[in-house]
């Protein structure tokens, strides 16, 4: 499939790893928009968070967990972060497979724009 987070999964295209397990792969976004601004992303290929049936729901958590160790790890469990999973169009999704953003290391705004 022509998928570039599969492409970076499999190693085809260059990344800077930060956390490897079975299930999920996580690496330091091209672009990052605080401090800290990770990816983390399920090893199988699901378009979005559509895609994602019961039988499978463990995995968002273990993203979630995933993003914790990753957190304590950079320091920003102290002064705060925040995950984002953009969905669709209007969510702002540019690369159709699931990825979570971890934030932190600065102040954030919010609400989004
Ligand atoms: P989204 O807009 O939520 O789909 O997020 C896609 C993210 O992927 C953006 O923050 C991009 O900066 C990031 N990105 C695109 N290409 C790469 C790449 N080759 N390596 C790391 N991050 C990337
Ligand atoms: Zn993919």
């Amino acid at each position: 499939m022509d998928c570039l987070f599969c492409k970076i999964i499999n190693g085809e295209i260059p990344s800077n790893k930060v956390y490897e397990d079975d299930l999920v792969y996580a690496f330091k976004d091209i672009n990052p928009e605080a401090p800290v601004h990770v990816l983390i992303v399920p090893k199988k290929h699901y378009d979005s968070i559509l895609a994602v049936n019961d039988e499978e729901l463990n995995i968002i958590g273990h993203i979630n967990k995933v993003a914790t160790i990753i957190a304590k790890e950079t320091g920003i469990d102290k002064s705060g972060f925040r995950i984002i999973n953009n969905c669709g169009e209007e969510g702002g999704q540019t690369v159709n497979h699931i990825h979570y953003h971890l934030l932190g290391g600065r102040m954030l705004k919010w609400p989004p724009g």
